[in-house]
Order: C-alpha cells, then sequence, then structure tokens
C-alpha cells in the first residue's frame, strides 16, 4: 500500500495547492500519470447541461484519440456510462470492450490500449465528471489501483468545489464592492447635490441683483462710455458666474434627461469653443472629421457636460504625457447608434487604469486635482440616454480612445 499512499498524498498535495480550477485540473491529471507511470489519462467534466462532458485534461493521448474524447456524452460508451451512473469501471482489454463507443473504436485499437479503468469525480454526492487511465499491458488494474484512482478522483472533486466555491465567492465580493461603489456614488452626489443646491440658491440672488444693476446703470443717459463697458463686464462676469452655478447644479444632480433632437457636431462645436482658449495655451492641436451622422434624441446639455469631460481628461493627459499634442475627435454611426470619439495622444490608459476608470472616486490625478467623478458621472448620463461610454488605448499611436454611443431614432 505504501507507493499508493506515496502517489495519493502527491495528488492531493498538487490539486489542493491551488483555487483555481483550471490549474487544479491541470496538476491532477500530470500528477497523476507522472506518479503512477500510466501511459494514458484523461479528465472529462460535466458541462451545465448536466449531459455533455468535456475534456478538461489529458496526457500520452494522441490527436486521434485526443479528438473523439473531447466531448463525449452522459450515458453512452465506457466513460459516459461512468458519469451517468457514477459507477466506475475496469476493462482488461478496452479495444474489444462492447461498451466502447464505435467512434473510439479505431483510435483505441490503434494505440494497442489494453487495461482502462474510469472512476466518477463526486463532490457532495454529487457527479462532476471522471477521471480514467489506461495502459497498454493487458494485465488488468487490481483492486488497489481501482481504490487509489477513486482517492484520487475523491481528492479533485473537493479540491474543484473549493476552487468552485472560492471563485463563486470571489465574484460576489466583486459585485458587492461595485454595488458599495455605487452605492458610495449616488451619496456622494446626492450631499454634493445638497450642497450645491443651497450654494446656488444663494449666490444666484445676489448675481440677479449686480446683473439688475449693472443693466440699470448701464440705460442712465449720463453714465460716459467707458464706464458702460466696464459695466457691460460686469454683465458679461456675472452672468457667467451663474451659468457656472448652474453647471455645478446639472453636474451634481441627477436630472433624467431632457430629450430633443440633438445635432452632435453642435454639441461637439460648443464644447470646443468652451475650452478653446485653455487648448489653445497648451499647445493642444483640434482635428475634426465629422462623418454624415442624423439627429439624435438627447439632452444637448448631457451630451455637453459628457464631451467637457472626456475633452478635459484628454487635455490633462496630453499634458502630462510630453510629444505631440492632437486631439482629435469623431462624429459617425454605426449599426444603429450616434458615434463621437475623443482621441488623444496623451500616456494612454495602463491595464490597472483602464480597468478603473469609470469607478467613481477612481483617479491618478494629485490630490485636489481630480475627484475620480467626471467618467463615472459621464458614464451614467450616457447609459440613462441608453447608450454606451467605452474607454479604450490607441491601436495606431500612444493615446486613449473614449467613445460615446447613443441610440438613433426616437426613443419609445
Ligand atoms: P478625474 O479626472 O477627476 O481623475 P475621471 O473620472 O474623469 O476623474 O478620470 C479618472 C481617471 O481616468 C483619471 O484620473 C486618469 O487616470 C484616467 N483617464 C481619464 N481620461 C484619460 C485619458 N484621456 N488618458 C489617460 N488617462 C485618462
Amino acid at each position: 500500500m505504501e507507493p499508493h499512499l506515496r502517489i495519493l498524498h502527491a495528488v492531493a498535495e498538487a490539486v489542493g495547492r491551488s483555487l483555481d480550477v483550471e490549474e487544479v485540473l491541470r496538476t491532477a491529471v500530470a500528477a497523476l500519470t507522472q506518479v503512477t507511470g500510466h501511459e494514458i489519462s484523461s479528465l472529462h467534466l460535466l458541462a451545465d447541461d448536466g449531459r455533455t462532458l468535456v475534456l478538461r485534461g489529458e496526457r500520452g493521448m494522441s490527436p486521434a484519440l485526443r479528438a473523439v474524447n473531447e466531448t463525449l456524452t452522459a450515458g453512452e460508451g465506457l466513460i459516459g456510462g461512468v458519469a451517468a451512473t457514477g459507477d466506475g469501471v475496469v476493462v482488461a482489454d478496452a479495444a474489444t470492450s462492447p461498451d466502447l463507443l464505435d467512434a473510439a473504436r479505431g483510435a483505441v485499437g490503434r494505440e494497442g490500449i489494453r487495461g482502462f479503468v474510469c472512476v466518477p469525480i463526486r463532490s457532495r454526492g454529487q457527479i462532476l465528471g471522471t477521471l480514467a487511465i489506461g495502459r497498454r499491458m493487458p494485465t488488468p488494474f487490481a483492486p488497489d489501483d481501482v481504490a487509489l484512482l477513486q482517492a484520487t478522483a475523491d481528492q479533485i472533486g473537493v479540491a474543484l468545489d473549493n476552487a468552485r466555491l472560492y471563485s463563486e465567492t470571489a465574484q460576489q465580493l466583486d459585485e458587492l464592492r461595485r454595488t458599495q461603489a455605487q452605492l458610495v456614488h449616488a451619496e456622494k452626489l446626492s450631499a454634493i447635490g445638497e450642497l450645491a443646491s443651497g450654494v446656488a440658491h444663494e449666490i444666484n440672488n445676489p448675481l440677479t441683483t449686480i446683473l439688475g444693476h449693472a443693466h440699470l446703470i448701464g440705460d442712465m443717459p449720463d453714465v460716459p462710455p467707458a464706464a458702460k463697458e466696464r459695466l457691460k463686464v460686469i454683465a458679461d462676469e456675472a452672468t457667467r458666474a451663474a451659468r457656472i452655478v448652474q453647471n455645478l447644479l446639472a453636474f451634481a444632480r441627477r436630472y433624467p434627461p431632457e430629450r430633443r433632437p440633438c445635432l452632435l457636431t453642435d454639441q461637439v462645436e460648443r464644447v470646443l469653443e468652451l475650452v478653446d482658449f485653455r487648448l489653445r495655451q497648451d499647445a493642444v492641436e483640434v482635428v475634426t472629421e465629422f462623418g454624415p451622422c442624423p439627429v439624435v434624441w438627447a439632452d444637448g446639455h448631457q451630451v455637453q457636460q459628457v464631451l467637457l469631460n472626456l475633452v478635459q481628461n484628454a487635455q490633462h493627459a496630453m499634458a502630462t504625457g510630453g510629444g505631440a499634442r492632437t486631439l482629435t475627435i469623431r462624429t459617425g454611426t454605426t449599426d444603429g447608434w450616434a458615434r463621437i470619439e475623443v482621441l488623444d495622444t496623451g500616456t494612454g490608459l495602463a491595464p490597472e487604469v483602464l480597468s478603473r476608470v469609470f469607478d467613481p472616486f477612481f483617479t491618478t490625478k494629485p490630490e485636489g486635482e481630480g475627484s475620480g467623478l467626471g467618467l463615472s458621472v459621464s458614464y451614467g448620463l450616457v447609459a440613462e440616454h441608453g447608450g454606451r461610454l467605452l474607454a479604450a488605448n490607441r491601436r495606431d499611436r500612444r493615446g486613449a480612445v473614449f467613445t460615446v454611443e447613443l441610440p438613433l431614432g426616437e426613443p419609445s
């Protein structure tokens, strides 16, 4: 018994080391053939349909043998029979066994496989799959060998169960994290919203007074032209401040989109006008490539808000990235979607950034500079339009590309 125990121990150790299903399968089959010295081994797992057996690991199989074993059906053939009944089989001469699948008979005969044993892999009373070994010697497998294989299969069953539980738990944890992030996002936004609406109210009143008086004085007949000029500056600035307050409100609060027919190229142009000065200051070359794009039912302000975020991020990535600075904005359509692409020549998105760019509060900007809300809010705005916001790296050169997709046609 001693060598058997050693083998079992080696397999148990190999499969117990990992919580990754694929790795458990790989190591199980490798350890089994290595330590037992058997020529051919195979491991099948039942698919979700409960009928299809999929080859998940093998050692020593010829391509022809692998081809017939790739997928099997529970209840058919030697291996399929074990998967259906849960009873192991031991065969002295596999090639002549009446239970062998007809499709496998040729390959098994050519390979000269004689002794064959197959046992079920179980976990918590359920059949997960099968484990089989074969050899070219006619000596049948002894009861000890079968017991060893069954003990190995049991170990694999436990390891598989652990790995599955682990991956389910990891998935649930991931979902929980996402939900928590969304909750925090919503909480934070509503806090900003309340604060902003309070501030907006407080600031709007004095701004209205300033604006009103500036107009009143400006209309007086004896005001000299130079003073009128200055009054106009006061009125313009007060109007701008009022707009910023409104933007802050729109940004912090989630208004449902007010959809009207809107031309995406118009929205792009408005945003570019807004940031024109800063782009020029940063020596950013702006390229627009407007393809034909019909009118889209969207909230123009929200589309602008999204574009503004994308353009500002692009500008920041190019300012920190060094090299040529070109901002390209394209519009067009694909398969029922209107599309706006914002391409930059900045730092691009490292994998760890790419996977988190839309997370609320995710930012790589220095403290005080980034809130990490721009893209998550933009994502929400586009989603409320029934559209998608996608992030990727450019293929043609260094830099990132953000794509806004909005559904074409009137909303139902
Ligand atoms: P913030 O701009 O406040 O950091 P965002 O949600 O807008 O928040 O962006 C999150 C992060 O995504 C940024 O800090 C940056 O790391 C990354 N990012 C966004 N746009 C780009 C871009 N065009 N190029 C490279 N990185 C980007």
